[in-house]
């Protein structure tokens, strides 16, 4: 069969269709009425609220994907905004502005936004695309974990971040047999202090997550189907099914072997527009510098996709020239707890102010460089206390 390729030109191209690429849109939109734009995504779906999917939508009887939704259809359209759903990008030619897709159209553009998001980390280990082994980034993913999780009853959760506590979490309180493995002493330890941390992991083991901390995996074993997980240490599990969450890398193939392909992300300047002007990079995929706590940052959360997509898409039109500066931030949920971590967590604190108890669920912990706050995790507390705590850092930077 021949293929035919088509030929279309437009003003504003954005690459992905996650909360960042549906928020440039919203941007663009607001100062750009007229301009054609057409978003691109790889998965069927129109942009949906990836966070719940460690969450309530893993743990409700029925699958809800109403509840998943962010953007619908029909927002598209009432903005006049062309999409592709369901398609991926195979190339883009920063010298041509020409992007071409895989159902063999190509776009010339004026502008694009960068918003590919980030993948889960496979890690460098033997049996890594067994069935049963699960990495769970998309509706597809959480779908597949439900229907498994639903046939199994062993589940080993591979890791001790933000993604493997949550699932950890939903799944126990899915009434499933729930083991996790971390190659470190507590969970969330990139996170938080070693006091919180053991706090933390200790609630786990109260809810009947059978932990095995300090265990470093080796490989998954199997014929075509997990049988068991094997650690460095030499100890092995016998499980059905494991859930991998060992972090999330940029999605950046598109650009490999190009200057917006860095180490850690695509690097971007104040306005999000990456070194080839015209062209932006947001959520995930950015590596940005942080203007409120200094030096460069790539966020992997929500609300810094959602908030860089609609500087970028605002920037893109021309008629503003926004800096991004959030104090960085994001939040979790596991069990009945709610966390909320505000400023920057990247370095170990060289002093912790803790208010309110562990045993009560209800405190915050603010962290200190020297006499510097750096950072505030608060546990059980009210969207005011979030608020304030951003403004308590902003200020104890100077800013
Ligand atoms: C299970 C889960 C739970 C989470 N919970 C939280 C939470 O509680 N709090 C929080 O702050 N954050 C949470 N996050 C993180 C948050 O969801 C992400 O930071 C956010 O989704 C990033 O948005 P994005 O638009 O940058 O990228 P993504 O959401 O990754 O979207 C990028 C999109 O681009 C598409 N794409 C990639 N390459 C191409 C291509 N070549 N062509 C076309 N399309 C392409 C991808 O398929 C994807 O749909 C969670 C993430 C996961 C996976």
């Amino acid at each position: 069969m021949v293929k035919v390729s088509y030929m279309i030109r437009r003003d504003y191209l954005v690459v992905g269709a996650g909360i960042g690429g549906a928020s440039a849109c919203e941007g663009i939109r607001k100062y750009d009425k007229r301009g054609s734009v057409t978003l691109v995504g790889a998965e069927a779906f129109p942009p949906y609220k990836r966070w719940i999917l460690s969450k309530s939508f893993l743990r409700e009887k029925e699958a809800n994907l109403k509840k998943l939704q962010e953007f619908d259809e029909r927002w598209f359209e009432a903005h006049k905004i062309e999409t592709r759903f369901g398609t991926v990008v195979t190339q883009f030619n920063i010298d041509r502005r020409l992007a071409v897709l895989a159902n063999g159209e190509s776009i010339e553009f004026t502008k694009a936004c960068l918003a590919m998001g980030s993948r889960p980390v496979r890690p460098p280990a033997a049996g890594t695309s067994l069935g049963n082994v699960i990495y769970l980034r998309t509706i597809r993913d959480a779908l597949a974990l439900r229907e498994m999780a639903s046939l199994e009853k062993t589940i080993m959760v591979v890791g001790g971040g933000l993604l493997a506590s949550e699932a950890a979490a939903s799944l126990r309180m899915m009434k499933m047999k729930v083991g996790l493995m971390h190659r470190d002493a507590y969970l969330l330890n990139r996170y938080v202090d070693p006091n919180t941390g053991v706090w933390l992991t200790d609630y786990f083991a109260k809810h009947g997550v059978v932990l095995s901390m300090g265990e470093a995996l080796n490989g998954f074993e199997g014929k075509t189907v997990l049988r068991n997980i094997q650690t460095k240490s030499g100890n092995r599990f016998p499980v059905g099914l494991a859930v991998v969450a060992c972090g999330a890398e940029p999605n950046l193939d598109l650009v490999r072997n190009t200057p917006l392909a860095g180490p850690h992300g695509s690097p971007v300047t104040e306005y999000l527009e990456t070194e080839e002007k015209g062209i932006y990079a947001i959520g995930d995929l950015a590596f940005y510098p942080d203007r409120i706590m200094g030096g460069m940052r790539r966020q992997t959360h929500w609300e810094n996709a959602r908030e860089q997509g609609l500087v970028a898409g605002a920037n893109m039109t021309g008629k503003k020239r926004i800096r991004y500066e959030q104090v960085p931030y994001f939040w979790t949920e596991m069990f009945d707890l709610r966390m909320d971590f505000v400023g920057d967590f990247t370095l170990p604190p060289t002093r912790v102010n803790l208010d309110g108890s562990y045993p009560k669920k209800k405190f915050s912990a603010r962290y200190y460089q020297g006499d510097k706050l750096r950072a505030i995790l608060l546990c059980q507390q009210t969207q005011r206390e979030v608020d304030a705590a951003k403004n308590q850092l902003r200020q104890a930077q100077g800013k």
